[in-house]
């Protein structure tokens, strides 16, 4: 089943009017893991935050549909109500709030949102506690505050918890690989694996084969100069690692 389609999407900062994406097209189907690979500043992550509609970004131009309604009549809030996720770069600190307590305050809100009732600090607990196992992390991790003092590997097994916390259709990944040593990526990547179901999907940019040889996907991208220029399988991360970019650039 269909879930998300983009055609043609075109996109500019908003502040400046800079257009970064300039005609991106991508469909993607239920239970399909999408790799998004290509040079820095191509437009990956731009991409990423317009699909969640992040504000820097204004789009000029062409459609993006996700389960069938149109992302461009939804606030950011809704998109994610409806099931997008993404996870973010560089994840915030927040001094004072516990871990346990930021995860319980967003499930809540989505709850609330979805006219379910809230779940108290006890229930969200044996909510969680069996989710822990998935990103291999201790219950200790719980009570630390938010991303204070977390390593790379950490925040970035604590956006995989936030994801398997509130649940997605479609997670976007931007670069959930960056910075961790292969014990960590293994973690974050068996933890993704862990939340594939035949019913969701995975867009991840990457700029690593490794990350694409633990979490298999069904199709690999390269952006270039904020188009998506060639599709295929493997083959082309592997030619990628091997020759770089200059051996599939169109320009
Ligand atoms: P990638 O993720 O592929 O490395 P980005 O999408 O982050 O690329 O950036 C694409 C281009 O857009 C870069 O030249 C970047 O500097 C520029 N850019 C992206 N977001 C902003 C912003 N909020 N303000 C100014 N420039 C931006
Ligand atoms: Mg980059
Ligand atoms: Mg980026």
């Amino acid at each position: 089943k269909l879930l998300l389609e983009v055609k043609d999407l075109t996109a500019v900062i908003a502040e400046s009017k800079r257009e970064i994406l300039k005609g991106v097209n991508l469909t993607v189907y239920e239970g399909e893991v999408h790799a998004v690979m290509g040079k820095n500043g191509s437009g990956k992550s731009t991409f990423a935050k317009v699909l969640v509609g992040h504000p820097d970004y204004e789009v000029t131009g062409g459609s993006m549909v996700f389960k069938g309604e149109n992302l461009l009549d939804m606030e950011p809030e809704d998109r994610s109500l409806s099931g997008l996720f993404m996870s973010f770069q560089s994840p915030v600190e927040i001094p004072g709030v516990s871990n346990i307590d930021f995860l319980n305050m967003a499930y809540n809100a989505r709850r609330k949102k979805l006219g379910l009732p809230e779940l108290g600090p006890i229930e969200f607990y044996a909510y969680i506690f069996p989710k822990l196992d998935l990103v291999n992390m201790k219950t200790d991790f719980l009570n630390r505050n938010v991303n204070e003092g977390f390593s790379g590997g950490e925040r970035k097994r604590n956006e995989i918890l936030q994801l398997a916390v509130l649940g997605a259709d479609l997670s976007i990944l931007d670069e959930i690989d960056s910075g961790l040593d292969v014990d960590a990526l293994c973690d974050v990547a068996k933890a993704v694996n862990g939340l594939l179901t035949p019913k969701n999907s995975v867009l991840m940019i990457t700029h690593y084969l490794r990350l694409l040889e633990f979490i298999k996907p069904s199709y690999i991208h390269v952006m270039e100069d904020g188009k998506i220029v060639k599709t295929g399988d493997i083959t082309i991360a592997k030619i990628l690692e091997k020759e770089g970019y200059k051996a599939i650039s169109t320009a």
